[in-house]
């Protein structure tokens, strides 16, 4: 498996945390925010709708109910109508439990009518109204008495002829021939608009008896919409499908009366922008509204009451309101966010300084080819327990092996030093005849390349004498190959005894020949020595009293000459061939 760096180990967990928890917050500040704000003003514009369509629901059921009530009592019991004043007293006591009723009435076929009815706009008791009591077709107004149900007479126009076979509630009514609503118009003599439910009440044979109808003043429900606490800048409006106002949260008129001629107010024609773009879309469901660079979200639902009558509910609130409480969500929600990654970065800088740096330095200088720089680690390394005790183990193995290493050296130096002894010997030894302990052939050659060298560089004479014991052949033969080792030892001595210990080579050029070097000595001086040499070995046997003679070849370099070592032997070997022919015991220069 491939080994990844501890950095990596403990950076990377960080980098990817904080990858996700950045896409995380990128997610749900934008997408998910949006989308919550969004259903966040959605929520509270159902809310808000839930809540006028219940008081809308309640506010018109009476209506309904009423008018079902009465019309199911008149037409199977049509005797009810032939006396109206009881039916005062019901109408009253069906009105009471209800502030916002206004009319609850009966029209006969043959013009008679009863209501209980209240003022519209300053609302207060309810009353009984009637055109029969005095005089017919007179409306009359009367308190409610609860014994004669028709009680004192309101002050009122007594001249006020009212046919209600004539009016709106009563020709809708035969006109539809079922149970219908009438246009919703203001009221006569009260600038408030009111929507009335009438029906025809026929007996079970069929035959028209009359209109039963209930009405009601609208301007409860404009007063709801505007006592509701909104947003600021939010709209609601209560409209008919095509637009007419019923009820706005902005007050102002909902109708308009110019030459005697009254006209709705509809949204299109609206004095505020808003409720005016509304209009474009009156489908039901949730919209965006843009006014003048305002963003809207806008909500309209259809509102069913009984009998087919369908209003819309429009409530628009501006987006600004739902995204800002939604900012301030977010950006706490980013600052815990944030808050949660430095918390993280730092428990990461912590485990990088408590685990990585000592771990790193470990390495290092585990990696490092210098021991002591294990040896310095301090101590201790770590606050953590495994890294100090691993580094504890290090420095002690650093320490062993720096032990070890010293002692192999002093043993190394010491066998150098053994075997450069030895090895002295050894080159001693091949350089010296182990007989005579003179310089063997091997020795002769270094060391007379050197004085030569030496000798014709200083401008030094020169002189190299080959000599060679006679008959030595017959001592072996005679006295035996150990006596013969014996009379070359002596004969070595006499000719080392015979030389300069420092200046001049004396060397066992092979069996019995020998070489002699002197430097710097003049032919006379040699052949003293020569001689010399000779006069021991005729006073001194060399084994077994035997007496040995020697034949000498002697060649002499002048200061000047360029002649090898080689040239050197040649010469004298020739020489001591010449004394060997001439009968021995001789020096031949
Ligand atoms: P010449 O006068 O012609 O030199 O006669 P020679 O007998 O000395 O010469 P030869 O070459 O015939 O014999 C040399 C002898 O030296 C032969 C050999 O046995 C002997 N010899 C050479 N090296 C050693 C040695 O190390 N020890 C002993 N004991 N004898 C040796
Ligand atoms: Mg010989
Ligand atoms: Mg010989």
């Amino acid at each position: 498996m491939k080994s990844v760096p501890l950095r990596w180990l403990i950076v990377t967990p960080f980098i990817v945390l904080t990858l996700i928890s950045g896409i995380t917050l990128y997610f749900v500040s934008t997408i998910t925010i949006s989308n919550i704000a969004n259903t966040v003003g959605i929520q509270y514009i159902k809310e808000v709708e839930g809540r006028i369509y219940d008081r809308v629901q309640n506010f018109m059921e009476p209506l309904s109910n009423i008018v079902d009530t009465n019309l199911h009592a008149f037409s199977h019991r049509p005797a009810l109508l032939d006396d109206l004043t009881p039916i005062a007293g019901r109408f009253y006591e069906q009105a009471t439990p209800y502030n916002q009723m206004t009319f609850i009435s009966t029209a006969t076929v043959d013009g008679r009518y009863v209501s209980s009815a209240q003022d519209p706009i300053n609302r207060g008791k309810h009353n009984i109204a009637a055109n029969f009591v005095h005089q017919p077709l007179t409306m009359e107004g009367f308190e409610y008495d609860p014994v004669n149900f028709i009680g004192p007479k309101i002050l009122s126009d007594a001249t006020f002829s009212y046919d209600p076979r004539t009016r709106p509630f009563y020709l809708d009514a035969i006109k539809e021939n079922k149970m219908t609503w009438s246009a919703i118009h203001p009221y006569y003599g009260y600038p408030t608009l009111g929507i009335g439910l009438s029906a025809p009440i026929y007996d079970q044979k069929g035959t028209l008896l009359g209109v039963t109808a209930t009405s009601i003043a609208l301007r409860e429900l404009d007063k709801y919409l505007e006592s509701l606490e909104l947003v600021e800048g939010a709209y609601i409006f209560l409209a008919e499908e095509n637009g007419a106002l019923i009820a706005t949260s902005e007050g102002g008129e909902l109708y308009r009366t110019t030459e005697g001629l009254t006209t709705r107010v509809n949204l299109n024609s609206h004095p505020n922008k808003v409720l005016q773009l509304a209009s474009g879309q009156l489908a039901t469901g949730t919209h965006q509204l843009n006014v003048d660079g305002q963003e809207y979200l806008y909500f309209v639902r259809a509102i069913s009451l009984n009998y087919g009558k369908k209003w819309l509910i429009g409530i628009l609130i501006p987006s600004a309101y739902h995204k800002s409480i939604l900012a301030e969500y977010t950006q706490s929600t980013i600052l815990i966010t944030l808050a949660l990654f430095l918390c993280t970065g730092l428990m990461g800088s912590l485990i990088a300084w408590y685990i990585g740096k000592p771990i790193h330095r470990l390495n290092e200088a585990a990696n490092n080819k210098n021991i002591t720089s294990i040896q310095q680690l301090p101590h201790p390394l770590s606050n953590i327990r495994e890294i100090n005790s691993l580094s504890q183990g290090l420095r002690s193995m650093a320490d062993n092996l720096f032990d070890i290493m010293q002692n192999l050296e002093k043993k190394v130096a010491e066998r150098t030093s053994v075997l450069q002894g030895e090895n002295d010997s050894l080159l001693e030894n091949s350089l010296t005849d182990e007989l005579t302990q003179l310089y063997n052939r091997r020795g002769l050659k270094q060391v007379l390349e050197q004085s030569l060298g030496k000798a014709q560089q200083h401008h030094q004479k020169i002189t190299l004498v080959l000599c060679d014991i006679d008959h030595f052949k017959q001592i072996n033969d005679e006295y035996g190959h150990t006596a013969g080792d014996l009379a070359l030892t002596a004969v070595a001595a006499n000719l080392k005894n015979h030389t300069r210990l420092a200046e001049d080579i004396v060397a066992r050029y092979g069996g019995e020949e020998f070489v002699l070097v002197f430097i710097n000595t003049e032919v006379t001086q040699v052949m003293q020595r020569l001689n010399s040499i000779r006069d021991h070995f005729k006073s001194n046997p060399v084994v077994h009293h035997q007496h040995i003679t020697m034949s000498f070849g002697v060649v002499h370099a002048n200061a000047d000459s360029a002649i090898s070592a080689k040239e050197l032997i040649e010469q004298a070997d020739k020489k001591l061939y010449e004394a060997k022919n001439s009968g021995r015991d001789k020096i031949v220069v």
